[in-house]
């Protein structure tokens, strides 16, 4: 059996000439937890809806489990759960009949575990669906996505809608999948959801993938967040970005050499310092802001 559950190789998506995607080339390992990160626009949703054989490449190949989406379709939907970033129920539906009519077309009764995820999301059947707030429009999607556990999750900005503490019940039973051997693809515009529930990660630029490998990996940086509370002379150091100066001190993310900071401190009038890692958010920002400053060569802006 074929090892990757998701497997593309120069996959392009061209709307006229719109560039969707540009060789995309991504594989995910069975039982792997995939972030897929990028800001709004970046091409996300054009790489699962590709993946999913909702539209046609332009170029390149996709498999998922080992299979050909144009050919052996149906094979592969059956053991897909789909959380489509936009939710839209034929109207006048109640969301147990939603549920029903989902699990049908995947051929399963999942009576027993509709009602569980419905528990467990605070998510009432009874409801119309034309009258369920964005939040719970979203839940009734990932019951439909859950409900006939998938060998894949592919879940697009699944998060979009949903308040906390409902994020964190939902981030909960995706590691449950996850632990029982769920592969889980998630699409995401907000990296401490990848960070803090992926072992993978790819980050999506302008339709290109700009970097992937595991998530701590690319959290490993040579940049430092400096909190410093007191005085310094920031202008005497270069690598300084994202410099927030407040009364009190200051805070930044430092991309130079570290004895030149100490210098610059000790010549100073600092009271305080911590030194830390910065997060992936941080790192997206600072890899982002970077590759747009080569791209167009122009003077480097905080974003
Ligand atoms: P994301 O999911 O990361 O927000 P998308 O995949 O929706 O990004 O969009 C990627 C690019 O493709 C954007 O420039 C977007 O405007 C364009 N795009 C997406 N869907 C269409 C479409 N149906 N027709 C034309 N352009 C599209």
């Amino acid at each position: 059996m074929n090892e990757n559950v998701i497997q593309t190789e120069n996959l392009t998506k061209y709307y006229g000439q719109t560039r969707g995607i540009e060789q995309i080339s991504l594989t995910v390992p069975r039982g792997d937890f995939f972030g897929f990160i990028g800001p709004n626009g970046a091409g996300k949703s054009t790489t699962i809806r590709t993946l999913l054989g909702l539209i046609r490449p332009t170029g390149g190949v996709a498999k998922l489990f080992g299979l050909d989406m144009i050919n052996d379709r149906e094979q592969i939907l059956s053991r897909v759960g789909y959380l489509p970033s936009e939710t839209s129920f034929y109207p006048g539906m109640r969301v147990r009949d939603v549920l029903k009519l989902s699990a049908e077309l995947r051929g399963r009764g999942c009576t027993e575990a509709a009602r569980l995820l419905c528990g467990r999301l605070q998510l009432d059947p009874a409801r119309k669906v034309d009258e369920l707030s964005l939040g719970n429009r979203k839940k009734t999607a990932i019951v439909c996505a859950l409900q006939h556990n998938p060998d894949l999750l592919i879940l697009d900005e699944p998060t979009n809608g949903l308040d906390p503490l409902m994020q964190r019940e939902f981030f909960e039973i995706l590691r449950e999948r996850s632990a029982g051997g769920t592969t889980i693809f998630l699409s995401s515009h907000i990296l401490s959801e990848i960070q803090h529930n992926c072992a993978h990660a790819a980050i999506i630029r302008d339709g290109r993938i700009i970097a992937s490998g595991s998530v701590k990996d690319l959290s490993r940086t040579g940049a430092r967040r400096v909190s410093i509370r007191g005085r310094m002379d920031y202008d005497a150091l270069s690598g300084v970005k994202n410099l927030c100066i407040s009364p009190d001190g200051a805070d930044f993310l430092y991309n130079g050499d570290m004895q030149a900071l100490l210098a610059v401190m000790a010549n100073g009038t600092i009271r305080d310092v911590s030194i830390t890692e910065p997060d992936l958010e941080e790192i997206f920002l600072h890899c982002y802001t970077d590759q747009r400053k080569a791209d167009t060569n122009q003077p480097f802006q905080s974003t």
